[in-house]
């Protein structure tokens, strides 16, 4: 497989095939995100795809289960090629069991109720969606050109399609200024869209993005763990999303959670109440993207 450059996926695809359909990300503008500065965004050959699935066979052989297609939006590519490439992964791999990407809800957006059926039809199973935030001066402040109610619109349409969403949220984003907004914006954008998992980071900042830049010259301000374990207190006393998988166990998070909407939200919530009253945060040196 001819990997260009650093190659991402979420933690819950460690075990599965990575093949990059696209190079880079198709938007990348967000002031957080370092992923994939260095790239310009292009969409590769189809063919190029095909022989990285042909070489993974004979690497792994048939038994590859799961394939994540990269890089940041795999949705922008156009129906009929994203066809094509799922027809070649099941055709190569007949017993793989669980293809998924990335999507931009834009991206989203931009395809029509009949093709997202024929993608789910072709074997898409659930597609990844950053939301960052469900509040509106949130999203805007980090450019990632969606508002609420179009990342709702979107994970809404992929669900009707058939297609599973796993929504992706970030603690902190809004800063000190804006972290109740954040927190009981974004539980509300999740119990109205009750994708089948939500996951939440903890902001971390890298060199070389925008809102590093900020927090250098003072126009934003980072979280401390007991503002990120608020947030989330926050979060999850206003979410309702009955059946939703929650975890915010990832290596960035000060506090370590899991478990199934609502059933298991008031022992979340014991949980960060006893680590704020223990002051009990994973340190900072061991937290990590
Ligand atoms: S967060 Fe997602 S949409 Fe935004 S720049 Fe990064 S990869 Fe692109």
């Amino acid at each position: 497989m001819r990997y260009e450059g650093m190659v991402y996926r979420p933690p819950s695809e460690a075990r599965s095939l990575i093949i990059q359909l696209t190079i880079g990300c198709a938007r990348n503008t967000c002031t957080f995100c370092s992923m994939y500065k260095e790239k310009q965004f292009r969409v590769r050959r189809l063919q190029e795809v095909v022989e990285d699935l042909q070489e993974a066979k004979a690497y792994y052989g048939p038994h590859v289960r799961r394939i994540f297609l990269a890089d940041g939006d795999a949705l922008v590519v156009k129906t009929q090629d994203l066809l094509y490439i799922l027809g070649e992964i099941y055709r190569i791999f007949p017993r793989v069991q669980r293809v998924t990407s990335y999507g931009a809800p834009l991206d989203v957006l931009g395809k029509s109720r009949e093709e997202l059926e024929s993608l789910h039809r072709a074997g898409l199973d659930m597609v990844y969606i950053g939301a960052e935030s469900g509040d509106d001066r949130i999203l805007a402040a980090v450019k990632k050109q969606a508002t609420a109610a179009q990342i709702e619109e979107a994970c809404l349409r992929l669900k009707e399609a058939g297609i599973q969403v796993s929504v992706t949220l970030i603690s902190g984003l809004g800063g000190p200024e804006r972290m109740r907004e954040h927190a009981v914006e974004s539980a509300r954008l999740i119990s109205r869209i009750k994708p089948e998992y939500v996951s939440i980071l903890t902001l971390m900042l890298e060199p070389g993005t925008q809102l590093y830049e900020d927090y250098r010259a003072g126009r934003f301000q980072l979280l401390g763990p007991e503002e990120v374990a608020e947030e989330m207190r926050l979060f999850l006393s206003h979410v309702d999303s009955e059946g939703s998988v929650f975890r915010s166990n990832h290596a960035s998070n000060y506090i370590s959670l899991g478990g199934t909407l609502n059933e298991d939200r008031d022992s979340m919530l014991r949980q960060i109440e006893r680590a704020m009253r223990q002051r009990q945060y994973k340190p900072e040196g061991f937290r990590g993207l």
